[in-house]
């Protein structure tokens, strides 16, 4: 496994050609889940990504943008061009290194400024590939949607319980889970925190999680996300 955990000189020996880079989120997740569930997920994906492919995974970022989560203490966030340009400098910087493909793996949905920042590194810089995943994208695969029950997964919701009670059983507060399904659709988040529409912050059917389900879960989002990059990579030749 190439992680931080290694040395330098671990990984120029095995002078990987790929690079992992988990992105997460540091914001509420309803009574029951921790602030850190988005960068967790992140990083199980994208270690079991990174050590199928024997990837370099780079440890995941804990904080980007959220102002959707606004109105309780503990989520944090920056702004949208910070976060476009942290995402090219560290794209950029594995370029110089000799990486030639990037597999950038996104475990929060309010993140809408990594898309054109891989675009353009992308498009400056023909010898590397960047590829984006943002885990909602499984969502309607068959492997996803045969194990969620509940349809309306947005935030500490079914999907994202049952990940956390297989990762990290011992964060989530059974005792708390409360279902909520707001009565509008997810955009209207470019509009208002979440708490103007969900009292407590829960949007999908949490009750619904098990652990089983979040191993199930686990397995087809890495398996979905070497899929989905072989795929980009192969058509771009890389
Ligand atoms: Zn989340």
């Amino acid at each position: 496994m190439l992680w931080y955990n290694s040395t330098a000189e671990d990984i120029r020996k095995a002078d990987p050609d790929t690079a992992v880079l988990p992105v997460g989120s540091t914001e509420q997740h309803g009574p029951h889940l921790p602030v850190g569930t988005d960068f967790m997920i992140a990083e199980a994906v994208a270690k079991g990504v990174a050590e199928r492919l024997g990837a370099y995974l780079l440890p995941a970022i804990p904080i980007s943008t959220c102002r959707e989560h606004m109105g309780k203490k503990g989520s944090v966030w920056m702004n949208p061009d910070t976060f476009y340009n942290m995402i090219k400098d560290i794209l950029l910087s594995l370029k110089e290194q000799g990486f030639k493909k990037i597999i950038y793996i996104q475990a929060h949905g309010g993140i809408f400024t990594g898309t054109p920042a891989i675009r353009e590194v992308n498009a400056t810089n023909p010898d590397i590939k960047v590829v984006k995943i943002d885990l909602v994208q499984f969502f309607t695969s068959n492997e996803l949607s045969s194990i969620l029950e509940c349809k309306d997964n947005l935030h500490a919701c079914e999907y994202e319980t049952s990940l956390m009670l297989y990762l990290h059983e011992d964060l989530v507060r059974k005792e708390l889970i409360e279902d909520y399904i707001p009565n509008i659709p997810r955009d209207f988040l470019n509009y208002n925190s979440i708490f103007k529409y969900s009292k407590n912050g829960v949007w999908g059917k949490p009750s619904l999680a098990t652990k089983e389900k979040g191993e199930k879960l686990l397995n087809a989002l890495i398996d979905k996300t070497i899929e989905y990059a072989k795929w980009v990579f192969e058509t771009c030749n890389i």
